[in-house]
């Protein structure tokens, strides 16, 4: 049996002051497709290196390495940097080439682990992708991934209730993952979140994680995706209109007074038409000289559901978070921007950093300034949403 539910935790503290009450939209009270908490491994496997030609392999300390059988084919107490890569013979360490299409590599010390140079826990698995590429996939304890995630999405030096908050998201969205991808190889990649292994962990956050172990977010009794961002830049948005998900309270976007000071509540930003173009060709649509780009219906914070192109030849429609994540995340901020053609670039304006929805995290820093407690501010983000421990 899993889990019992805190009442007390769930009901969260009421924001000290009315005109800062969410916003709330209708939405649909029954969603479909969430997937309900069932399983009690306290593991996740996390894709840290997808389709690589080759990676970098180093082992501080006594080491296994076995097939997926889990028979081992070499110990060490120490292996030095190398090159690991595949080929039609199988996977290549160093000069040494096991045939197997999968190995698992496990430290008896953690951190021992180094793949192109970042520290890992407990195991990672190197496996041969058909295309001669190479997936490598680390295994680790839940809390500690949590614990990483937060160390390398926010800052270290931010206040310990915005740590606390950001923790619990990270947790919601991990078990969440974790079921709906069961049956998968892995459960999250780095295209979910930002993670560097130990490198984003120290003794003041795995503190603060602890605080909360094991507590996740539902909604009806079920777990959602919370997700989150860096800045909304004003109010943040439904995953509906963002990612095509169920529409649920808890992501059905809330005004934020919280980020306008952030550095990312406002840019600006030109980008070569002739690099949009490839980067849209490179996942092939087709266009050439662009001509305009502007965004279609916006949500309540004004970031675009949609993207039209338009250039020589006609004009193309595609998601508008598609649309960030072929041109590039860290280059094009958001979707809420407007967009005018300037020669050669296109010259984009807009408010905030990310997708846009759930937890906005320069304004979980900011509440959590003020004296709002990781609590108010996860009921502020995440409306409606109710606390349940699951270990
Ligand atoms: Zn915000």
């Amino acid at each position: 049996m899993f889990a019992a539910l805190l009442p007390a935790l769930s009901a969260g503290v009421p924001l000290s002051c009315q005109k800062e009450t969410p916003v709330q939209h209708e939405k649909p009270q029954a969603p479909r497709g969430f997937v309900p908490i069932a399983d009690k491994e306290s593991t996740v496997r996390v894709l840290i290196v997808g389709s690589a030609q080759d990676v970098l392999l180093a082992v501080n300390g006594s080491y296994q390495i076995a097939d997926n059988a889990s028979n081992i084919l070499e110990q060490g107490q120490l292996l030095a940097r190398s090159k690991v890569s595949v080929d039609y013979s199988g996977i290549r360490i160093g000069g040494k080439c096991y045939k197997v299409n999968e190995l698992r590599i496990k430290s008896t010390r953690d951190g021992a682990i180094e793949v192109n140079n970042v520290p890992y826990r407990g195991g990672v698995s190197l496996s041969q992708q058909p295309d001669n590429k190479l997936f490598v996939i680390e295994e680790t304890e839940i809390e500690d991934f949590v614990t990483g995630v937060v160390g390398s999405e926010m800052p270290h030096l931010w206040n310990d209730e915005a740590h606390c908050a950001q923790a619990v998201a990270v947790r919601t969205y991990t078990m969440y993952k974790k079921k709906a991808r069961r049956s998968e190889k892995y459960h999250l990649d780095m295209q979910d979140l930002a993670y560097r292994g130990m490198a984003g962990e120290s003794p003041r956050l795995s503190d603060l994680v602890l605080k909360t172990k094991g507590l996740v977010m539902t909604y009806n009794g079920n777990i959602f995706p919370a997700y989150f961002h860096s800045a909304c830049g004003g109010h943040t948005e439904d995953v509906s209109h963002v990612f095509r998900d169920e529409s649920i309270l808890p992501l059905s976007g809330v005004l934020c007074k919280y980020c306008s000071n952030s550095k990312y509540a406002k840019w600006k930003r030109d980008i070569s038409k002739s690099v949009i173009e490839k980067k849209l060709r490179d996942s092939n649509v087709a266009v050439s000289n662009i001509r305009s780009i502007k965004t279609l219906d916006p949500g309540y914070g004004n970031h675009g559901s949609r993207v039209e192109i338009v250039y020589a030849g006609g004009s193309k429609e595609m998601g508008a978070n598609d649309f960030r994540l072929l041109v590039g995340p860290n280059i094009l901020c958001s979707t809420a921007f407007s967009a005018k053609s300037s020669g050669n670039n296109i010259a984009f304006s807009g408010n905030g950093w990310g997708h846009g929805v759930g937890l906005c995290q320069h304004g979980a820093q900011t509440m959590a300034k003020k004296g709002f407690k990781w609590s108010d501010i996860i009921n502020y983000y995440y409306p409606k949403n109710e606390l349940m421990r699951v270990y």
